[in-house]
């Protein structure tokens, strides 16, 4: 892997570290998750639903690569992390390393595991207990699995703090004494104290100055050159992920919506997200015709993700029912702020807020329906009667909008959000997406883009972005 002090650069050949051998072949799976699925049951006294975290993701880790996981905050990558690592209990699915189902350990099994995979945290800050001094920290793992006698022990932390090029006289200072960056040295002396194979690094140089940065993950790739280390690299900063990971996973509300090497998934994203994700950074590719794919609103309720594709409420290429097919962008731009309005109307979780209306655009008090629709589609439902071709909508679709909105005026707002989905929905609000495989290097989508069916996301959203300009 490239050794410059930028974070940000040039993605990594093979070179016998990154998951494939020196001759560039696949290695074998290290970790192999198949439909993990980790939901939270709290109080339920709201909804009675579960969180639904992790939602039932499929993938493999394989030895000595770096795999990145990126998503927004909230996407559920730090649950996932540890689900993997047995910090917490999986709901369903399997993780599988070395012939051991992880999900299922417990007891001194599970100790093996956790000493096999450890994991590093954001904050340096945080993570360190400031009672204890640096020796103590990294030497703490070494006691409670009692390896060695204490003075092998010892021995063995001055090798890790000149490991990860701290000095010996830091043995016996306190967290408080070092830098971000220092602090985050201790932590990884402390990950590697078992002689892991697999560590989750969740976040490990968000907290960290970018000069402070590079010298960290420069470190780690040293570390894993030096040890074979096999890392999960957990983060929401996509130039640190390209730099350091050899393939890289997306994940959207608690699903992986798409994984293959690093450079062809940022050189041509596939899925639809990935696209609007990457069109973020300044001057990279999307795979489209645009410079930048804006994604309306917030990530719906892990509590209540959508039916069918999770991603299809922001999705800027989902499928059209072919009845509806001649609406304007304009009336589709309505229609999906409406269906969110419904959606989150009918969450008494989030409930109704200004945050909601700003994110909409929206003027009109989100509680008064009719004014909803007055705002979003030129055209007061409990008053006019607009003539054909009088806004954006035809009769047909109104009709279907005035139904939703006989629902939404009696406080039900799920079947009204029903009564739009059958409407206006298709096969993106029906099916859950299968991850299709999108390049010769086994990367996968899971969007129903991908068959021969459908255009390809990259023509939906420049389509779509060319009917908005007309
Ligand atoms: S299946 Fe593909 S096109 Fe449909 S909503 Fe999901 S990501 Fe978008």
């Amino acid at each position: 892997m490239s050794r410059s002090d930028a974070p940000a650069g040039d993605g990594a050949a093979p070179d016998g570290t990154d998951g494939t051998d020196a001759d560039g072949a696949q290695r074998d799976p290290l970790v192999e998750v198949r439909n993990l699925k980790k939901y939270y049951e709290d109080d339920g006294f709201l909804t009675g639903d579960p969180v639904k975290a992790v939602d039932g993701v499929s993938f493999d880790i394989r030895k000595g690569e770096t795999l990145g996981l990126v998503g927004e905050s909230g996407c559920g990558k730090t649950t996932l992390g540890r689900t993997i690592l047995g910090l917490e209990s999986a709901t369903d699915g399997e993780v599988v390393s070395d012939g051991r189902e992880v999900a299922r350990l417990s007891g001194k099994q599970l100790r093996e595991w956790q000493r096999d995979a450890q994991m590093v945290f954001q904050d340096p800050e945080a993570s360190l207990n400031d009672r204890m001094t640096v020796g103590e920290i990294i030497r703490e793992p070494l006691d409670a699995h009692e390896q060695g006698t204490k003075a092998e022990r010892k021995e063995r932390v001055f090798e890790l703090i000149d490991l990860v090029g701290l000095n010996e006289e830091h043995y016996y200072r306190y967290p408080h004494q070092f830098s971000g960056g220092q602090r985050q040295r201790i932590g990884i002396a402390r990950a590697l104290a078992l002689e892991p194979e697999f560590m989750v690094l969740d976040e490990p140089v968000s907290a960290l100055d970018v000069s402070v940065q590079a010298r960290v993950i420069n470190l780690l790739e040293d570390l894993q050159d030096e040890l074979g280390l096999t890392y999960l690299f957990i983060a929401h900063d996509l130039s640190v992920v390209r730099h350091i990971a050899d393939r890289v996973a997306v994940m959207y509300l608690g699903d992986i919506v798409e994984l293959g090497d690093t450079e062809a998934v940022y050189n041509d994203p596939a899925h639809p997200y990935t696209v609007s994700l990457l069109s973020a950074i300044p001057g990279s590719h999307t795979g489209t015709d645009r410079d930048r794919v804006t994604l309306r609103g917030t990530p719906p309720s892990p509590r209540d993700p959508p039916q069918g594709c999770r991603f299809a409420t922001r999705c800027p290429a989902r499928v059209r029912p072919a009845a509806f097919a001649d609406l304007p962008e304009t009336a589709w731009d309505g229609i999906d702020a409406l269906d969110t309005v419904l959606r989150e109307r009918a969450s008494l979780e989030d409930g109704l807020t200004d945050r909601l209306r700003r994110s909409l655009g929206l003027a009109a008090d989100a509680n008064d329906i009719d004014e909803v629709v007055a705002d979003l589609f030129g055209w007061h439902p409990g008053e006019q009667s607009p003539q054909e071709g009088e806004g954006p909508l035809t009769s047909e679709a109104r009709a279907a909008v005035e139904d939703a909105v006989r629902f939404a005026r009696r406080g039900e707002d799920e079947e009204a959000a029903a009564v739009l989905r059958e409407a206006f929905g298709s096969v993106c609000n029906r099916e859950r997406p299968e991850a299709h495989v999108v390049d010769g290097d086994g990367r996968t989508s899971a969007c129903v883009r991908h068959t021969d069916e459908y255009d390809s996301p990259a023509a939906a959203i420049d389509e779509r972005y060319a009917r908005r300009d007309d």
